[in-house]
């Protein structure tokens, strides 16, 4: 019965494998998003081609023989499109397992030679046409293969499917599971089929067939939009995962990093205070030398708790920072004041390790400016120290000019400059960074976070500046910070950022006597220095430990002003205010209530104020703010000036 189908029988593989492809290329039609992956793509690339080249194989077994009345040039054209589509199948089938394979582009001398086979084996196929050395009819209209035949037609798809294979083999190992499955599968399949018909001298025709299933295999394994969403969604995962482990690992390296910055002062602090503890005995008199001794120990407590207080200052700067929580607060301001001030301190840092300081002001910046005073001085502070710090002999300059002048602004340029043990080039492009200690077996010795220039930076930033470095390994560093400012053209009260006295000795230029104070906070120790500090302007001061305590003094005596800590056992601060003004019995309902908090997070201080709160006060309170604050806010006859006083 055979006998009367038009079809040669052996093309029955290839018109199945045709009606499945065709089948298979509907299932996978075009789907634009998917075609950005790239094995997708050539997945499509070698589906189609598997389409063509079944196409033009059936028609070459079917019409290509002069006896059934084609011409000969066709045949041959069809013999040759044949030969050219099957090894194109097989070159982009070795490019589809490269993807899988050869993610970092290993094999990148294995696709040239691919490629120029390619370009060799068209160029000898287009040749032959004329010359015919490969295949070629006879006149009489006998197919005949050329002694070429075999190593030209076979040598390209030979060379690609087993380089294909070897690179699958090799690497193996960095597939997963379904990925070495389906890839071994349809290459094994692809090259059985094509070694099948080679065998049989092109009798069984096997290698598109069994390239076809190889397809299938491809895509119901390995090219599903399943499974590219299954791959996408893994890959997130694995991010993500890295990502959790880094922030965690930041979070480790902070903590380790934050804890041995603060234990070093607390250390200091506690072991000073056991030796006054050890050397004062309440019930005898005191010798002066003992309390000079004594004195010397409450200068380092101070000391170390101002380091203190810096690291965690350099802590709340980062949160704010990060959070997007930092506002720049342009206030008028003198220049020269500013950099007298810092010259101040850093020159007393910098003879205590026997560093020559020196500072100058270009004298054509004008004096009076609008800035953010308070991040330009912390800006100063940070670079100095930095120099003081890492500078162990030769001097520290600090110069100040100006870049671009106009009638309204001009650009502040802070140069910084050090003979001190400089920065390895290979460490400049890390300077800026968090938590960044350079060089650190050297380093070892000197204090730090590696916060500071990665705040500076940022703060620099935030008022449009910018930062530079230039350094020599061993002979010292200059910082220059380029920050644009505002002049001042109607200067009026010269009003510092900060609102702070900066010198402490002079704070006391009023008493209160008349004044009854109330000091609300679980803390025992904060009370005694808000206590000292009031009675310091001779203030009558009565305390509450807790919110519940604190309502019910309201209730019996009238202050003139209340202040409320926020963080305490319940009621809180906040809650406590709330109760008190609802309270009938309460005697100071129009009693200013000042927040005196810890809570110093940018934007508090609006908070406190929107609840209801008269003013805030951040802690560890400072003498003159409080009385800044105070004068602020209670009558003037309650106040007696004294002048300036250093006894406090
Ligand atoms: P740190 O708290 O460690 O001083 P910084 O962020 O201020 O943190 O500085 C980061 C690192 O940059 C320092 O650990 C140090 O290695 C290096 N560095 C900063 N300033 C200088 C300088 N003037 N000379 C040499 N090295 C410096």
């Amino acid at each position: 019965m055979f006998g009367n189908y038009s079809f040669p029988p052996k093309t029955y593989f290839e018109i199945a494998s045709l009606g499945y492809l065709l089948v298979l290329y509907l299932i996978s039609f075009h789907d634009s998003d998917r075609n950005k992956i790239r094995s997708y793509k050539i997945f499509r690339y070698l589906e189609v081609n598997m389409l063509l080249a079944l196409i033009v194989s059936i028609m070459t077994y079917t019409f290509a023989f002069p006896e059934s009345g084609t011409p000969i040039p066709v045949c041959t054209l069809l013999r040759t499109l044949d030969s050219i589509m099957c090894v194109m199948a097989s070159r982009i089938f070795a490019i589809y397992l490269l993807t899988y394979v050869d993610t970092e582009g290993r094999y990148k001398t294995i696709s040239l030679i691919g490629n120029i086979l390619f370009a060799t084996y068209l160029a000898l196929m287009i040749l032959n046409l004329p010359f015919k050395f490969i295949l070629w009819y006879t006149p009489d209209g006998t197919y005949m293969h050329g002694s070429l035949f075999v190593p030209i037609v076979f040598s390209a798809p030979v060379f690609y499917l087993t380089s294909g294979i070897l690179t699958l083999i090799i690497r193996i190992k960095t597939l997963g599971p379904r990925e070495k499955l389906a890839l071994s599968i349809a290459s094994f399949v692809t090259l059985f089929g094509t070694i099948i018909q080679a065998a049989t001298d092109g009798v069984i025709l096997l290698s598109l067939p069994f390239g076809s299933i190889g397809i299938f295999v491809l895509y119901f394994s390995l090219e599903t939009a399943d499974y590219h969403q299954l791959l996408k969604n893994n890959k997130r995962l694995v991010l993500a995962e890295q990502d959790a482990i880094k922030a965690n690992r930041a979070k480790s390296d902070f903590l380790a990093s934050m804890s041995h910055e603060i234990r070093t002062p607390l250390n200091a602090v506690l072991g000073m205070d056991e030796l006054i503890l050890i050397e004062t005995d309440p019930d005898k008199e005191q010798d002066p030398t003992i309390i000079k001794r004594i004195r010397g120990y409450a200068e380092n407590i101070k000391d170390a708790g101002q380091v203190l207080l810096s690291v965690i200052n350099d802590i709340l700067d980062l949160t704010k920072i990060e959070s997007g929580k930092m506002d720049i607060k342009p206030v008028p301001y003198r220049l020269n004041e500013l950099v007298r001030d810092v010259g101040t301190m850093i020159s007393i840092k910098a003879e205590q390790k026997g560093l020559t300081y020196t500072q100058t002001i270009d004298p054509r910046i004008p004096d009076r400016l609008v800035g953010d005073e308070l991040r330009i001085r912390q800006i100063m502070i940070n670079l100095l120290n930095n120099a003081v710090k890492y500078t162990d002999s030769g001097k520290v300059e600090m110069a100040i000019s100006e870049k671009e002048q106009t009638d309204s602004g001009l650009t502040l340029c802070i140069r910084v400059k050090d003979t001190g043990i400089g920065i390895r080039n290979e460490d400049l492009p890390y300077i800026f960074g968090d938590f960044q200690r350079l060089d650190e077996e050297r380093n070892k010795q000197i204090e730090g976070t590696g916060l500071g220039l990665s705040i500076v930076k940022r703060m620099i930033g935030l008022m449009n500046g910018d930062i530079n470095v230039v350094s020599k390994y061993g002979e010292g560093s200059v910082f220059t910070a380029m920050i644009p400012q505002e002049i001042n053209k109607n200067p009026g009260t010269n009003v510092s950022a900060d609102g702070k006295n900066k010198n402490p000795g002079k704070a006391i230029t009023y008493h209160t006597p008349k004044c009854n104070y109330l000091v609300v906070d679980d803390s025992n120790m904060n009370l005694i220095v808000a206590t000292r500090f009031l009675q310091k302007i001779k203030g009558n001061v009565e305390t509450a430990h807790s919110g519940g305590e604190a309502l019910e003094k309201m209730r019996s005596s009238k202050y003139d002003v209340i202040f409320m800590d926020h963080m305490m056992p319940d009621p809180d601060g906040i809650r406590t205010y709330e109760l008190s003004r609802k309270d009938p019995d309460n005697l100071n309902l129009d009693t200013p209530m000042i927040m005196m908090t810890a809570n110093a997070l940018s934007g508090m201080r609006e908070e406190y104020l929107k609840i209801g709160f008269t003013d805030y006060i951040s802690k560890p309170i400072e003498l003159a703010e409080l009385l800044r604050v105070i004068k602020l806010h209670i009558p003037e006859d309650l106040i007696e000036e004294i002048g300036e006083d250093s006894d406090h």
